[in-house]
């Protein structure tokens, strides 16, 4: 059953609205059991453009310090900077002050550690469990408070380590120099991804790369929020979209006729581009399409899905040695580079693709393995359990059924999943089939079955 507070705590960190559930004393307050149970050490911080953004930062970065964490203050930065600066910095561990694609009133602190170490998840529970009062939170002395400094170096880090990757063809792309209209929806990409974009000589058309914060559109890189994007691909003849969401970890691809691929092409993609240059296993999350697996085993492959939950991912990415993966949101993930989604290696893996196969992106996408979706969301009431159960005795002979994350039944790569949001008080349903059509009905008879 998802909470009902609108306060969530996870494997990623603790998300809630500012002013209501999210406060200065409860940031400081999980800021400094996360900087004690670092014992102290060094912390990157970063934080998007919402304009809570730096109040959120303050309280956060007086709880590390008080627990004597060396502070970094990186600036505004996408989240998948700070796992690179973690590294660069040779710090402990970060926290992105972000909320992602949540809408404006949200904020949160995401807890992360470095490009080659994750967090383990009983470090969580134990933040947690300090945070609320249980345990002692080891504060420090007027003496053995914690230092602050700001770096501006991660810029051009962050474009450094993309396109020092083996699989970022930086000299097709500098020959064929498409056109790229970017939309960074006023978040944190706003500066970093046009950055990456010139390095790479593309000509580069912005469009709401403000870093104000003040979202101009819906926060996620969804079709229907992308409309401004795709006309300014049409107008400017480009070769490509790209659409980022705040903390420019997810990127949605529109082609050159204006029309959006729909987000779960950009690991498509970018899964196609890598695996042809470097074979090695994939894994997504249970909920990301099975186009991506199909294009895994057509390069024979091994593909594995991990519950739903970036941590989850990068997990089971780092015991399978696996060489991509991510989500179906457009979070692209290479291990090589570090263990979280990013938008800017996505925007680099798609160009490397686009600018060596020198064909349009709509026929490029079109010549891979595509299936249909349907979504819905729906509000958590009644007996979640009881309702998973009739969904359960619904679909589950008709196919494979898996419980890790809600209810997900595979039916000759077609399935139906209902599952409850880690980061919104929601329960997702979705179906996946070859055709619209299917998509469709699968999806209705899943809702009935769940009573909805
Ligand atoms: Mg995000």
């Amino acid at each position: 059953m998802p909470e009902t507070s609108e306060l969530k705590r996870s494997v990623s960190g603790v998300r809630g609205i500012v002013g209501d559930t999210l406060t200065p004393e409860l940031v400081a307050r999980h800021a400094a059991a996360f900087g004690s149970l670092l014992s102290g050490d060094k912390v990157v911080v970063a934080s998007d453009t919402r304009p809570t953004g730096p109040m959120i930062k303050e309280a956060a970065i007086s709880g590390l310090q008080s627990v004597g964490c060396d502070v970094i203050d990186i600036g505004i930065a996408p989240t998948p900077t700070v796992p690179l600066a973690v590294t660069h910095f040779k710090a402990a561990g970060g926290i992105a002050v972000t909320a992602s694609h949540n809408p404006i009133e949200w904020n949160a602190l995401k807890f992360i550690g470095s490009a080659t170490q994750l967090l383990s998840p009983t470090l969580f529970d134990r933040i947690y469990y300090l945070a609320d009062g249980n345990g002692r939170i080891a504060y420090r002395g007027w003496d053995k408070i914690g230092s602050r400094t700001s770096s501006l170096a991660m810029l051009n880090v962050h474009i450094r380590r993309v396109l020092s990757l083996k699989q970022v063809a930086t000299r097709a792309v500098a020959r064929r120099k498409p056109k790229v209209v970017l939309d960074a929806v006023n978040g944190a990409g706003s500066v970093y991804a046009p950055a990456l974009l010139r390095k790479l000589a593309c000509r580069v058309v912005e469009i709401h790369c403000r870093p104000d914060g003040r979202f101009p559109r819906g926060t996620e890189p969804l079709p229907e929020n992308l409309k401004d994007l795709c006309a300014a691909v049409v107008s400017h003849r480009a070769d490509i979209g790209f659409a980022l969401d705040p903390d420019a970890d997810r990127l949605a691809v529109v082609d050159e006729q204006g029309k959006p691929l729909g987000e779960e092409r950009t690991l498509v993609l970018a899964t196609e581009w890598v695996l042809s240059r470097t074979p090695g296993p994939v894994v997504i999350n249970l909920s990301t399409t099975q186009a991506v697996l199909d294009v895994a085993k057509s390069h024979k492959q091994r593909g594995y899905t991990a519950k739903v939950g970036e941590a989850n991912v990068a997990a089971m990415m780092k015991s399978k040695r696996a060489v991509i993966g991510g989500e179906g949101n457009g979070g692209v993930i290479m291990p090589s580079l570090h263990p979280g989604r990013d938008a800017m290696l996505g925007m680099a893996l798609v160009l490397s693709y686009l600018s060596h196969a020198d064909q349009p992106i709509s026929q490029l996408s079109a010549g891979l393995p595509m299936y249909y979706a349907a979504k819905t969301r729906k509000a958590p009431s009644g007996d979640w359990q009881d309702r998973l159960n009739r969904f359960a005795d619904h679909f589950g002979t008709r196919g494979q059924i898996d419980t890790r994350d809600g209810i997900k039944v595979t039916m000759d790569g077609e399935s139906v999943h209902a599952r409850a949001s880690n980061t919104e008080p929601i329960i997702r349903i979705s179906a996946e089939a070859r055709t619209h059509k299917h998509a469709r009905e699968l999806l209705s008879a899943a809702q009935k079955s769940l009573g909805y």
